[in-house]
């Protein structure tokens, strides 16, 4: 497998590990949709390699809004807190604007959004409670393939889904990305480390298999 692929195999067992029929989420729900979407330039040239020139020039219409950007990666979130330090704090920025992979209501990219699109499973509709809301377990694996897409992409950048499309190999912008990090430990709370031990296998499997 190349890297692309193995990212592709990622996206899939999380789609396995979290599948639950209680879920609020499912394709055509869009209340997450807004320009605030986080991605590791792996998962951008994932989807710029299957976005045309309409939807490219629809995404780079996108740059003049207010969005999110991340100065910091999950990687490095974690290895910081291995040491008892604070990560810089981020600005956040609220999203108006709709996403531009989003056409009446679905998602044109369904089948290769990035995990951050993947790991919102509201358990009740984000519309009303104007949040999503989470069981523990979830937010456990959602954090663990976080951790490892991030890992996948260790030589990468992080940042937002437009911006890395738009600038992402060019080099004036590389130095505005955050870098990924190789995690120096994954995040999983005791009571989950027994059952996440199957998880870490199957990743474990998927990432350091000798790239093609
Ligand atoms: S990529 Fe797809 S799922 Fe993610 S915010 Fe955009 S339209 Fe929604």
């Amino acid at each position: 497998m190349n890297k692309t692929e193995k990212l592709q195999s990622i996206l899939e067992l999380h789609s396995k590990w979290t599948e639950n029929p209680g879920l609020f989420c499912k394709k055509g729900c869009s209340h997450c949709c807004t320009l605030n979407v986080s991605a590791t330039s792996l998962e951008a040239e994932l989807i710029g390699r299957k976005i045309g020139s309409s939807l490219k020039s629809k995404v780079e219409s996108s740059m003049k809004e207010k969005r999110f950007m991340p100065e910091t990666t999950t990687n490095t979130i974690a290895n910081l807190a291995l040491e008892n330090i604070e990560p810089p704090e981020e600005e956040l920025v609220f999203s108006e604007k709709t996403c531009p992979f989003l056409f009446d209501n679905e998602c044109i990219i369904y089948d290769i959004r990035p995990l951050s699109c993947r790991i919102m499973l509201s358990l009740k509709d984000c519309g009303k409670i104007a949040t999503a809301e989470l069981d523990e377990r979830t937010m456990t694996i959602n954090t663990i393939f976080q951790q490892y897409v991030e890992l996948l992409d260790h030589d990468g950048l992080s940042g937002n889904i437009i911006d890395l499309l738009v600038h992402g190999s060019n080099p004036v912008f590389i130095s505005k990305f955050p870098a990924n990090q190789v995690p120096r430990a994954i995040m999983i709370p005791p009571e989950y480390r027994n059952e996440m031990k199957e998880l870490l296998l199957e990743l474990n499997k998927i990432v350091y298999e000798k790239s093609a």
